[in-house]
């Protein structure tokens, strides 16, 4: 059998940001990738640098990321879920949202559920403190600045971040391709009506490996608008869950793709 590659891909996607693509790519039935690509990102400043998320930890990214900065680096999880907060343990702190759930203990990964299991040096990482931001948080990175903004939708306290330099948004599941839904739609509407007050030129998704343009945030406004229950589509997901997805366009590569998942049982949920 083939060995899982834990292989760091990484790039430049903008001055200070490299785009880093964690070992773990899925892709599920037609054209509607899994999770995809599964999408770190490190934005520095002239004094520090932040982590945006962690992935699977099915491999060492705090060694991957000293290797390309000397900068002292915050980590930080866009929101509390497996292939975003995977490495937390090699570090001593993580930040994140203070909405999200499950903050009452660290969170470590099960190896079952990790594509190719947890890397090793992650298995031996010891317990980590979270710690909490808030919507308007604004994180100093020595001549640069991260502002915190809060996006109910994908769980109820993810974050999103708007970088100063590039006016790049950084957007975690909370904006998406294809976005999975957790709380109502009438609610993540909302938030989206909010998050597109504000300036930034781009997006710089969680599961995507490349750059959104920001009328994605209005596509997906405009899929609420018209919401309909009996087009939903059912598609796989993961093995046992029932994913139902309702999406405009055909091809995920299409700049105009925008889709709305949600699991079978949470439909009361979405549409309440
Ligand atoms: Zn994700």
């Amino acid at each position: 059998m083939q060995e899982f590659d834990r292989t760091y891909h990484h790039w430049s996607v903008a001055p200070g940001i490299t785009a880093i693509e964690t070992p773990g790519k899925s892709f599920g039935p037609g054209q509607v990738p899994g999770t995809g690509h599964v999408m770190a990102y490190l934005v520095e400043g002239n004094e520090k640098a932040v982590l945006w998320d962690s992935g699977y930890g099915n491999g060492n990214i705090k060694a991957f990321v000293e290797s390309l900065t000397d900068l002292p680096v915050m980590a930080l999880n866009s929101h509390n879920h497996l292939d975003h907060n995977g490495c937390n343990a090699l570090f001593d702190e993580v930040w994140i949202g203070e909405h999200e759930d499950g903050l009452d203990q660290p969170v470590f990964p099960i190896s079952e559920r990790i594509p190719g299991g947890v890397d090793e040096a992650v298995a031996a990482g010891g317990d980590y403190a979270w710690k909490l931001l808030k919507d308007g948080d604004v994180i100093d990175l020595g001549g640069r600045y991260l502002t915190i903004i809060e996006v109910p939708g994908h769980t109820r306290g993810c974050l999103t971040a708007l970088d100063s330099e590039t006016k790049l948004l950084l957007s975690g599941d909370a904006v998406l391709k294809r976005v999975l839904v957790s709380i109502p739609l009438k609610e993540f509407r909302k938030s989206l009506e909010r998050l597109d007050t504000y300036d930034f030129c781009g997006i710089l998704p969680g599961h995507y490996d490349r750059i959104m343009d920001r009328g994605q945030v209005r596509r997906l406004i405009a899929l609420i608008d018209r919401f309909d229950l009996r087009k939903c589509e059912a598609a796989e997901w993961h093995g046992a869950a029932k994913m139902m997805i309702f999406r405009s366009g055909n091809s995920f590569n299409d700049p105009e793709f925008a889709a709305i998942g949600f699991f079978d049982r949470n439909i009361d949920v979405i549409t309440g």
